[in-house]
């Protein structure tokens, strides 16, 4: 876009000036730089966000350091951490609908999607509320005159960096458990979304949260989330995004020891057999790969079906897909919104190429969407590419877009095999009225999050994470806590006497 142009959509959209927020207080980067922020529906600057610099990082690092040693949060009794992440959990709530258009704004996502977001962001301040007051730690029998036991304490400083996809949501996972475990933190968004994290962290200072225990540095990855992850005084970073960024954040991290937790890409299979009920499958399998434009690392982007259904499946997967309605996602009757930037959607047409090159037939989609008024953002057709072959790079690389690889399989073991032939083991998917033959195929699955007849229904109870290189360690459920929680063993001598090893 020109630079008139942009200066004009930027003043038309009175753009959001957001800042950083270090020890309680709001500010700007420390050398004034800022980053335009895009509503990707419509290429609109809907904010202004600091360019956040190392220095700006090691602030941040020093207040969450202070903060966590003074015991302002970490030696509250945990019903009272508990009340602030209520407290926050009712302000989401009051919150919700300024929140979920400005989700759909900064992302592209539909409001019906942001929505849900919203709500499960509400929903796991108050789950972790309620886990934290809960008993926890072990005693254990050993030998008198010992006594053991183990308790939880916090890990630190905890460094939480997270990606575009769902910048609400994916803040929540981590800020929720890492704050009801008593640590203090230093949280990265996205430098694309920084919106809806910005908000979150005015409720932090509505609902008066101690200055230091919440601190929010932006900017990008190589320069601020890099600080963290390298920092001697932080003690874990947990980390959500491309496996690329993970194998090195992991790295990075080896050099100090620090806690690593990593929630990864993946490419996951969705495997449907002859006997599923056939509409409830083509459902879930557009479900699974379009829902969010694709840009969910748990997608369902392979889809192997059972060659006795496989034409069948095709002709009515592609139909179903053409009727999606895609478009701003802030039009209630959008369906399928926007990739979240011009580099996204760049990445995204290099793929569907590249499944052209690779002799995929293309099912439908293949194209950028650009008449209708789409013209200014970033839309691509529900892509589906049929007789994929293992080798393809659509099929191994991880794509993050509306574009899905289906093939077909003989039997129940060229399925798992398929299906387990991948670098990543985050999700899959079995479509079956076999109840066993479901089973079955699941217990084979290496992957961490999985459904029978469904697809993409997650809950603050269950452990999200992936096998392989989809990652390391689990968000969400008493997993999720754990992560933030570090394990120490206490033996208490019942009789108070020398033990006399060595003779006087
Ligand atoms: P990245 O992995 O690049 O970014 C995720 C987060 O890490 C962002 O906050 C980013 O900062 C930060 N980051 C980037 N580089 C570094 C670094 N060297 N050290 C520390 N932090 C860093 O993902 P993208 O957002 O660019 O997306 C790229 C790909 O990642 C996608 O195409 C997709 O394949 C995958 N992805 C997977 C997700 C999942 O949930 N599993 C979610 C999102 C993406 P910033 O962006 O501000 O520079």
């Amino acid at each position: 876009m020109l630079e008139t142009e942009k200066e004009k959509v930027k003043k038309d959209a009175e753009a959001l000036q957001l800042k950083m927020y270090i020890n309680g207080e709001w500010k700007e980067a420390s050398d004034q730089k800022t980053r335009d922020v895009i509503n990707p529906a419509t290429g609109a600057v809907i904010a202004e966000a600091p360019e956040g610099t190392a220095e700006d990082a090691q602030a941040a690092i020093a207040a969450a350091k202070a903060t966590f040693e003074s015991g302002v949060w970490s030696d509250l009794p945990a019903t009272e951490r508990a009340a602030y992440l209520l407290k926050i959990a009712d302000k989401i709530d009051e919150k919700a609908e300024e929140l979920t258009k400005l989700e759909t704004m900064d992302n592209g996502k539909t409001l019906r999607e942001a929505g849900y977001d919203v709500g499960d962001a509400a929903a796991c301040f108050r789950y972790y509320a309620g886990m934290i007051t809960q008993p926890d730690g072990h005693t254990y029998h050993v030998a008198d005159p010992m006594q053991a036991m183990v308790v939880r304490e916090p890990v630190g400083v905890c460094g939480l960096i997270v990606p575009w996809n769902y910048p609400l949501l994916m803040s929540v996972w981590k800020i929720a458990p890492a704050l009801a475990a008593g640590n203090t933190i230093v949280f990265k968004p996205s430098e694309v979304t920084p919106v809806t994290p910005t908000k979150l962290l005015e409720i932090f200072e509505e609902v008066g949260l101690p200055a230091g225990v919440a601190n929010m540095v932006m900017g990008a990855g190589p320069v601020v989330g890099n600080e963290i992850a390298s920092h001697k005084d932080v003690d874990m970073v947990s980390f959500t995004g491309g496996t690329k960024t993970g194998k090195h954040i992991m790295k990075t991290a080896a050099d100090t020891m620090k806690k690593v937790s990593l929630e990864l890409g993946g490419k996951s299979p969705n495997i449907i057999f002859a006997d599923s009920d056939f509409e409830t499958a083509v459902d879930y399998a557009l479900f699974g790969i379009y829902a969010g434009a694709g840009q969910v690392c748990s997608a369902g982007s392979r889809i192997l079906v059972e060659e006795s259904i496989y034409e069948k499946f095709l002709a009515r997967f592609a139909e179903r897909a053409k009727e999606i309605r895609v478009g701003d996602g802030s039009d209630s009757k959008t369906e399928m919104g926007p990739l979240v930037s011009q580099e996204h959607l760049d990445k995204v047409l290099s793929y569907i190429e590249i499944g052209k090159e690779e002799g995929a037939r293309l099912l439908c989609g293949g194209e950028r969407l650009i008449s209708d008024g789409l013209d200014k953002g970033y839309f691509v057709a529900p892509t589906a590419f049929a007789d994929t072959t293992q080798e393809m790079r659509i099929v191994q690389e991880e794509i993050f877009g509306p574009v899905v690889a289906i093939q077909p399989f003989k039997d129940e073991e060229e399925a798992i095999r398929l299906a387990n032939d991948s670098d990543y083991g985050l999700a899959g998917a079995v479509f079956t009225v076999d109840g066993a033959k479901g089973l079955r195929v699941i217990k084979k699955l290496r992957a961490g999050i999985t459904w029978i007849n469904s697809y993409h229904p997650t809950y603050n109870e269950a452990p999200w994470g992936g096998y392989k290189q989809s990652g390391i360690g689990r968000s969400l459920g008493t997993f999720g806590l754990e992560e933030f929680q570090e394990v120490k063993q206490i033996n208490i001598n019942l009789e108070v006497e020398p033990i006399g090893w060595f003779e006087k």
